[in-house]
């Protein structure tokens, strides 16, 4: 089991009913896989943070078998090994679930809560889950720094916060004031992907959460 999450009053139920292509994917892999997790992703860290981190959905085998998010897929490796050598963690990155690693000034949400399938929510996913995004950044009132990793998360953070993509293009390392005084700033998404081909190396995500960190307040 996941620990539970900072925002559990405003998490959606994890039979949330308003993606038929996602539940569909949901009950499929809950028979196929009835020991993870498979329902929406909870967020994972601190509740006082001054620093977001925003992902795309959950991985197969990563956040929707564990039921916290980024933990027991490569990416989860990459971001968790980064945001220790920030101070950003405690205890120990072992991929699971109940590991004990817990976050110290950062937590972690999805532009998408439930996995997609091929790791692509369509349109209509990624708006009827953006309430919950806006949710979750409206009740993390100490949260001032946003890291969206991708496109697609950047562009709902965007819009969860009342601003326009036309004014904020996505860019790796793009900085981005939003509504409410927040920085948006923009990464690529640390998938096994974006690694592999060398879009995104270890030093590039690095300097995005040193950004961070200066801009901290
Ligand atoms: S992706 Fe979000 S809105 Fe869609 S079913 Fe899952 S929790 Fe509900």
């Amino acid at each position: 089991m996941p620990p539970p999450s900072p925002l559990s009053g405003i998490e959606p139920s994890r039979d949330c009913p308003l993606c038929p292509r996602l539940v569909a994917l949901r009950h499929e892999l809950r028979a196929a896989h009835p020991d993870w997790w498979n329902a929406p992703v909870p967020a994972f860290g601190d509740p006082r943070a001054w620093l977001a981190i925003v992902g795309l959905a959950p991985g197969v085998r990563g956040a929707n078998s564990t039921g916290r998010p980024f933990t027991g897929d490569h990416a989860g490796d990459l971001l968790f090994a980064t945001i220790a050598g920030f101070g950003l963690t405690r205890g120990r990155y072992a991929g699971t679930a109940d590991d004990g690693l817990a976050l110290d000034g950062a937590i972690i949400l999805n532009a998408v809560k439930c996995l997609p399938p091929a790791n692509k929510p369509d349109a209509a996913e990624i708006r009827a889950c953006r309430p919950h995004l806006a949710e979750a950044l409206a009740a993390l009132s100490s949260v001032r720094i946003i890291v969206a990793l991708g496109r697609i998360a950047h562009q709902s953070v965007v819009q969860a916060l009342g601003g326009r993509p036309s004014q904020a293009r996505f860019g790796h390392m793009a900085e981005h004031r939003l509504p409410g005084g927040r920085v948006l700033i923009d990464s690529y998404h640390c998938s096994r992907y974006n690694t592999n081909t060398g879009r995104l190396t270890p030093a590039m995500f690095e300097a995005v959460f040193a950004r961070a960190v200066m801009l901290a307040p």
